[in-house]
C-alpha cells in the first residue's frame, strides 16, 4: 500500500489544520476504525507529486483525567502503523511534559520524524521555534498551518524521509 505519514502530538497544538493543508479541497475520510482507534483517521494524500496517506490524530478535545495517557496511546498506535511522522508542537507554549513523553515515545520507535513548530504565524515568533532544537529531532520547522506560512516547507521535509 501507500507510505503512512501519522500527524501527532498534543491536542490543540494545530494537526488537524495542517493535515487540512495538505489535503486542500479534497478532504476524504477513508477509514475510520472504530473504538479505541476512532479518534484516528487517515486520508489519502497527495504532495510534491507523492501519492500517500495522511493520519490525523486527535478527539481529545474533552478536557479528561487521564489525558495524558490517552494522547500517549493514541500516538504509539499512529506510529506504529506510521512510515514517518509529523510531531506537531505549538511553539507559542513550549515543550511540555506530553510533548517530551511522544519524543521519548518517537525516539523508541525509530521513526523518522519532523518536527513542525506551529502556530509560528508571524517572523516576530520564529525564536519560539529555535527553542525548539532543544528536542535534539533536528531541525524545528516553523510553521503556520492557520495561515499556510511555512506548511509546504514541512510537508516537503515529510515527503523527504517518507
Ligand atoms: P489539533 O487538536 O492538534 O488537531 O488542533 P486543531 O487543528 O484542531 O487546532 C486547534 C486550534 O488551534 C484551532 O483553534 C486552530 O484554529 C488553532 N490553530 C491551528 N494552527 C494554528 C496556527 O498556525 N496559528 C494559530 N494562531 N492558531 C492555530
Ligand atoms: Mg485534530
Amino acid at each position: 500500500g501507500l507510505p503512512v505519514l501519522a500527524v501527532i502530538g498534543r491536542p490543540n497544538v494545530g494537526k488537524s489544520t495542517l493535515v487540512n493543508r495538505v489535503l486542500g479541497r479534497r478532504v476524504a475520510v477513508v477509514q475510520d476504525t472504530p473504538g479505541v482507534t476512532r479518534d484516528r483517521v487517515s486520508y489519502p494524500a497527495e504532495w510534491a507529486g507523492r501519492r500517500f496517506t495522511i493520519v490525523d490524530t486527535g478527539g481529545w478535545e474533552v478536557d479528561v483525567e487521564g489525558l495524558d495517557s490517552a494522547v500517549a496511546t493514541q500516538a504509539e498506535v499512529a506510529i506504529a502503523m506510521s512510515d514517518a511522522v509529523i510531531l506537531v508542537v505549538d511553539a507559542t507554549v513550549g515543550i511540555t511534559e506530553t510533548d517530551a513523553q511522544v519524543v521519548r515515545m518517537l525516539r523508541r520507535s525509530g521513526r523518522p520524524v519532523v518536527l513542525a513548530a506551529n502556530k509560528v504565524d508571524s517572523p516576530a515568533q520564529e525564536g519560539d521555534a529555535a527553542a525548539l532544537w532543544n528536542l535534539g529531532l533536528g531541525e524545528p520547522y516553523a510553521v503556520s498551518a492557520l495561515h499556510g506560512r511555512g506548511s509546504g516547507d514541512v510537508l516537503d521535509a515529510a515527503m523527504a524521509i517518507l
